[in-house]
C-alpha cells in the first residue's frame, strides 16, 4: 500500500516520550534520588464520591435485563448528557441546543476527528506557544500550518494576523502551556477575524473551571457573533478527573455561516455515526453526575486543590524573581528559564540538580524556548518539597 506521507512531517520523538527517557534514564543512573514530577498534565486526586456513585448504579443497571443497555441509538451521546451540557452553557449565559451537543470520548479525539470535515488543502492558524496535538492533527491531514506567535509582552495572548487567510484558527484560553485566559476583547478580535475571512475557530475549553477571576469569559460563546463561525471542544478530564475514565464533548451550533452552505452540525453528525458508536453507558452517567450540583461542589473543591498548589508554585517563583504566567487560573504555570538558559538546558539541569521534572517550553512552540512549563496537578507536599528545592538550587 502507499502510506500517507503526511507522517512524514511530524516530529518522530513526541515532546513527552522524550522527557520520560531522560528521567528514566536519570533514574537508572541515581536510584537513591527521589524525583518529582511536575511535568505531564495528568490529575492525581481520585474521582468525587457522586461520580462514583453514579457510576456504580449505572454497573447495576448492566447487570440486570430490564435496564442493561447495548448501543446508544445515537453516536452524539445520550440526551440526558447533552441537556446537562446544555444547562451548563445555560449557567454561564449562553444558549447552546441539545442537539448542537455530541458526546466524546475526550476531546483529544474530537480535535482530531473534526478535521475529517475540513478540505486537504486546509490552512490552519495556530497560536504559539500551545498543546502540540493541533499543530500533529493538521499536519497528519497535510494541511498547512502558520503561527501566530505571542510573546510575554501580551500576557502569551495571541492576536489575529490579518495577513493570513486561514481556514481554521485555534484557541486554548485557559492555554496549555502559558496558563493565559482571554478576555472577552481578545475573543472578539477572533471571532472578527474568523468572520471576515470565513474561517471556523476550535475553541479549546479543557480547562475553562479553573477560571476564577470575574468577568473573563468561560466559553467562546459569550462573544457575539461565535455562533456563527465558532465549535467548542471541551472535556471532563480536568474538570472532574477523567483522564483515564474519558468523556468530553463537541458543540457544533447549527448556526454556523463561515463553512458557506454546508451544515458543519450535520456534517459532524454524519462523521460520528460512521465512524464511531458512542461512550459507554456508565462513562456517560459519570459525567452526568459531574455536572449534578453535588457533583459540581466535589469537583470544584479538587480544581481548588490543584490552583492551591498552582499559588504554592507561583509564590515560590515570587520569592525566586522568576517571571511566569498562569497560575491564577490555570493549573499551569509558564517560567522564563533563569539565567537566560534554553528550554532544554533548564530541563536538564532541574532534573539533574533538584530532581524536578517540568516540562520544556520549546515543546510547544518555538515561541516557547526558554521557557518550562510546571504542572499543578500533583500532591502538597510533592509541589512544597520541588519548590524548597529549585530554591536551593538557584540561591
Ligand atoms: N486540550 C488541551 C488543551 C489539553 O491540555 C488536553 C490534555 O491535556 C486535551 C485537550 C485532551 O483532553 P482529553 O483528556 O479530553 O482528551
Amino acid at each position: 500500500m502507499r502510506v500517507n506521507e503526511n507522517f512524514g512531517r511530524i516530529e518522530q520523538s513526541y515532546l513527552f516520550s522524550t522527557v520520560a527517557r531522560k528521567v528514566s534514564a536519570y533514574k537508572q543512573a541515581n536510584p537513591d534520588k527521589r524525583v518529582i514530577r511536575l511535568g505531564i498534565g495528568d490529575v492525581t486526586e481520585p474521582l468525587a464520591p457522586a461520580i462514583i456513585d453514579a457510576m456504580h448504579a449505572a454497573v447495576d443497571e448492566m447487570a440486570d435485563k430490564k435496564t442493561f443497555r447495548g448501543y446508544c441509538d445515537d453516536a452524539e451521546g445520550y440526551e440526558f448528557l447533552r441537556a446537562a451540557v446544555a444547562e451548563r452553557y445555560e449557567s454561564l449565559g449562553a444558549e447552546v441546543g441539545v442537539d448542537e451537543v455530541f458526546i466524546s470520548d475526550g476531546a483529544k479525539s474530537d480535535l482530531g476527528n473534526f478535521l475529517d470535515l475540513t478540505a486537504s488543502d486546509a490552512v490552519a492558524l495556530i497560536p504559539d506557544p500551545v498543546y502540540p496535538a493541533y499543530v500533529d492533527t493538521n499536519l497528519m491531514n497535510g494541511h498547512q500550518v502558520r503561527y501566530v506567535h505571542s510573546t510575554a509582552e501580551s500576557g502569551y495572548i495571541a492576536k489575529p494576523d490579518d495577513s493570513i487567510d486561514a481556514d481554521l484558527v485555534y484557541i486554548c484560553s485557559p492555554n496549555n502551556p502559558t496558563g493565559s485566559v482571554y478576555g472577552a476583547d481578545d475573543l472578539a478580535a477572533w471571532v472578527q477575524y474568523a468572520l471576515d475571512h470565513q474561517a471556523l475557530i476550535i475553541f479549546d475549553s479543557a480547562y475553562e473551571t479553573f477560571i476564577r477571576t470575574p468577568g473573563l469569559p468561560h466559553t467562546i460563546y459569550e462573544i457575539d457573533g461565535a455562533e456563527r463561525c465558532a465549535v467548542e471542544i471541551s472535556s471532563f478530564s480536568k474538570m472532574a478527573g477523567f483522564t483515564g475514565v474519558r468523556c468530553g464533548f463537541t458543540v457544533v451550533p447549527k448556526t454556523l455561516t463561515v463553512a458557506g452552505s454546508a451544515d458543519l452540525n450535520q456534517m459532524w453528525r454524519r462523521r460520528q455515526n460512521t465512524k464511531f458508536n458512542g461512550v459507554p453507558y456508565i462513562v456517560q452517567r459519570a459525567a452526568q453526575a459531574a455536572l449534578s450540583p453535588l457533583g459540581r461542589t466535589q469537583t470544584r473543591a479538587q480544581v481548588d486543590y490543584y490552583l492551591g498548589n498552582a499559588a504554592v508554585i507561583s509564590q515560590g517563583l515570587d520569592e525566586m524573581g522568576i517571571f511566569y504566567t498562569g497560575a491564577k487560573n490555570s493549573p499551569y504555570v509558564w517560567m522564563h528559564c533563569p539565567d537566560n538558559m534554553g528550554s532544554w538546558d533548564f530541563f536538564d539541569r532541574l532534573l539533574e540538580e533538584a530532581q524536578v521534572v517540568g516540562t520544556p517550553g520549546v515543546g510547544f512552540g518555538p515561541a516557547g524556548e526558554g521557557c518550562l512549563r510546571l504542572s499543578a496537578f500533583g500532591q502538597r507536599p510533592d509541589i512544597e518539597e520541588a519548590i524548597a528545592r529549585m530554591k536551593a538550587m538557584l540561591a
